[in-house]
């Protein structure tokens, strides 16, 4: 692993950048992509962001979203354009993951390419592919671990407003708008800075929050009223959405983020779940409250992973298939559960 010194060297002279975040970015993955690639651009960087996949409507807003390489279902052009840029890449950084599998079919490109790699991460047990690594488990967010690189590097005066905001966007939401166990002071500051820096608190919390179309919020109505059960001996609360259901009410990417958090706020669960039917696989996603590990039951059961109270993982079985092994493993962790 080389000292990230080295990396302040190599960028002060004018570099082909790739930035590539997670498969269905969220906030943080987007936002501090976009707010590293903005940075990168004012000191003069060519800069080139992929992304796995789509990303949602919501963040759309982000500025060079409009430019972002997303790989698509319906097209290989984007493949394409996506494994030429690493390629020609002198630098890849990678933002918001650890291991190549989250990018799926772009981890190879990512692998073969020669260029210099960079994990910007704060997810739990990285895999070893990044020449320079800065990965903090203790940070909340991505973005603010991009934040203090730019701060590090001595240049944050070239973050403007839009990078501001991008930044902010990464730091609200995995923080879940500063309530997480995750907020600490250190998360404060990072605000403090990029809100001096131009960012727009309610303004953001105002497009990534309030900005649903109606059958958004028909799904979270449904989900609510029909997909939710509770299992109080377990101490569990679970939502399961068919294809069938998410084509009902016409979901889109990124109208189940968020979802899985009302689960954990009923009283008296410590683990709550959503699994939802994509087409191609059953996406999961876990939250839990104090010291149960929902990192180490994804990671364990469903070749997920992610930070101890929240993360996701994924599964080749069928919905039904899945919802069972889900319920059976709840025996065994139990006595976990209800001391949590
Ligand atoms: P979410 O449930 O919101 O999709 O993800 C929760 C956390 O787990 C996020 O930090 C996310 O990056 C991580 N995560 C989501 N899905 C996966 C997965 O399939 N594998 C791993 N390793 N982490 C995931
Ligand atoms: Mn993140």
């Amino acid at each position: 692993m080389k000292d990230l010194s080295e990396l302040k060297s190599l960028l002060a002279a004018p570099k082909r950048v790739a930035i590539v975040m997670h498969f269905k970015p969220d906030a943080d993955a987007l936002g501090s992509s976009l707010g590293l690639a903005g940075f990168l651009k004012k000191k003069g960087h060519q800069v080139e962001v992929v992304s796995p996949s789509d990303f949602p409507e919501f963040l759309s807003w982000m500025k060079g979203s409009e430019n972002v390489t997303a790989l698509s279902k319906k097209s290989n052009e984007p493949f394409a354009k996506a494994s030429k840029i690493f390629a020609e890449a002198d630098i890849i950084f990678c933002l918001d993951f650890s291991s190549l599998g989250r990018i799926k079919e772009l981890g190879e490109e990512v692998k073969k390419s020669g260029a210099v790699k960079v994990m910007v991460d704060h997810h739990l047990e990285p895999e070893d592919f990044a020449d320079f690594r800065k990965w903090d488990v203790t940070a909340a967010s991505t973005a603010q671990l991009v934040f203090e690189f730019i701060e590090e590097i001595g240049e944050k005066n070239l973050i403007d407003s839009s990078i501001a905001d991008c930044l902010y966007a990464g730091l609200m939401t995995d923080t879940g708008s500063f309530r997480h166990n995750n907020t600490t002071a250190r998360e404060f500051r990072v605000a403090q800075e990029v809100v001096a820096l131009g960012a727009n608190p309610s303004e953001v919390a105002r497009l990534v929050y309030d900005t649903n179309s109606l059958s958004r919020l028909r799904l979270i109505g449904f989900a609510l009223s029909q997909r939710l059960t509770v299992l109080p001996e377990f101490c569990v609360a679970y939502i399961a959405l068919s294809q069938e259901d998410l084509k009902k009410l016409d979901a889109q990417t990124g109208d189940t983020e968020g979802l899985v958090n009302y689960g954990l706020s009923i009283k008296g669960v410590q683990m709550a779940v959503l699994m939802y039917d994509r087409g191609e696989e059953i996406k999961i996603s876990f939250r839990s409250l104090g010291a149960f590990s929902v990192n180490d039951f994804a990671r364990k059961h469903f070749e997920g992973g992610g930070h101890s109270n929240a993360a996701g993982g994924s599964s080749k079985q069928n919905l039904k298939q899945t919802l069972e092994k889900f319920l059976s493993l709840l025996p065994e962790y139990k006595e976990r559960l209800i001391n949590n």
